[in-house]
């Protein structure tokens, strides 16, 4: 869908483009008090509106993408949406992006953006926890966080952030924590890169050099399961996963992305036949390592070090689909924070 100029303003304000793809920010209910929604009613246009003073802080096109709940967002959304951004990043009169997305999954796309998007223009992505009819509703003061990060010039080179709830979160650690508080993202372990003040954004430190990956070039994107873990597990999900065509795994282990023998025995004899294995876990803090309380090295698994279970899939479903497929330049990549 073509971009439309909002507002005849003027030119010296940076341009901003929202791509829309639904979610609760754009959710409307029939009673300002009711629980339940349609997730991806309302246009980011509307949205906009309901935002005093955007008008002062960029001049805004739109462009509708997906109007879906993330729940359903596909990798197919995702190449789309890379793609788009891409050409409008490379476009002069287009100075950051925004993207509007449901809360549930945005910390994947936002990983997969910051993965593949090779450019320094700020992409900004932004949800709310409440729809737009909703008492106290957080869309529009998100909306405004976001626009007021995304011309901001330090937001430059930092890759794919998110903003909710006047919070600034890296895509490599964000993670949704609760499943109904505004305050839901958190940066665990790394912390927020910064906070949206009465006064603007502010950014806690400075920005890392980032290493991209090339852009898959067409979607479905390999297939990576994730199999939760428990006390009692057996060997069976591996197995499934395996027989379903899985070119990867990744176990949300318990503590240190462990599983009963049977299981670390099935990602091991898997590893052999060339399905790579990660280890991440079902912990919310610290990091999984390697060969602390597994044998990575013998068993060719890789460790997943900050990457939550979904995160691990996104990255390695991004670096199957560009061919790095052995352990040791899978850890290369699983050991990266930027
Ligand atoms: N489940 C929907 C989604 O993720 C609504 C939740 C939300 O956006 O907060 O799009």
């Amino acid at each position: 869908m073509p971009a439309s100029s909002s507002s005849p303003l003027s030119s010296s304000l940076p341009r901003i483009v929202i791509l829309s793809t639904g979610g609760t920010i754009a959710g409307a209910a029939d009673a300002r008090s009711k629980g339940g929604y349609n997730a991806a009613a309302v246009s980011a246009q509307s949205l906009i509106a309901a935002v005093p003073g955007a008008e002062e802080i960029a001049r805004i096109d739109f462009e509708q993408v997906a109007a879906i709940g993330s729940q359903d967002i596909t990798d197919a959304v995702w190449l789309t949406l890379a793609r788009r951004i891409t050409e409008l990043a490379a476009r002069d009169d287009v100075d950051a992006l925004l993207v509007t997305h449901g809360t549930d999954t945005m910390e994947e796309t936002a990983l997969f953006l910051h993965l593949t998007l090779a450019t320094d223009k700020p992409v900004v992505m932004v949800g709310a926890m409440r729809p737009s009819t909703a008492l106290s509703g957080d869309g529009p003061a998100n909306l405004r966080a976001a626009l007021m990060v995304a011309t901001h010039p330090e937001s430059r080179g930092r890759g794919v952030m998110v903003v909710l709830n006047d919070t600034i979160h890296g895509a490599r650690d964000v993670t949704k924590t609760s499943t109904t508080q505004v305050e839901t993202f958190q940066s665990p372990n790394l912390g927020p890169l910064g906070y949206v003040t009465p006064n603007g954004a502010v950014f806690l430190r400075p920005g890392t050099p980032r290493i991209t990956l090339p852009l898959p070039e067409s979607a479905p994107l390999p297939r990576v399961s994730i199999v939760h873990a428990y006390a009692g597990m057996d060997d069976l999900l591996i197995k499934a996963a395996i027989d379903a065509g899985a070119r990867g795994l990744v176990l949300a282990g318990v503590g240190d992305g462990n599983a009963a023998r049977t299981v670390i025995a099935a990602l091991a004899e898997a590893a052999k036949a060339g399905v790579v294995g990660v280890r991440a876990s079902r912990c919310p803090l610290g990091p999984v390592l390697r060969n602390i309380e597994v044998s990575d090295d013998a068993l060719g698994l890789v460790a997943a070090g900050l990457h939550n279970p979904a995160k691990a899939r996104v990255l390695l479903q991004v670096l199957l689909a560009n061919g790095v497929t052995t352990p040791t330049t899978v850890q290369s990549a699983f050991d990266r924070t930027d």
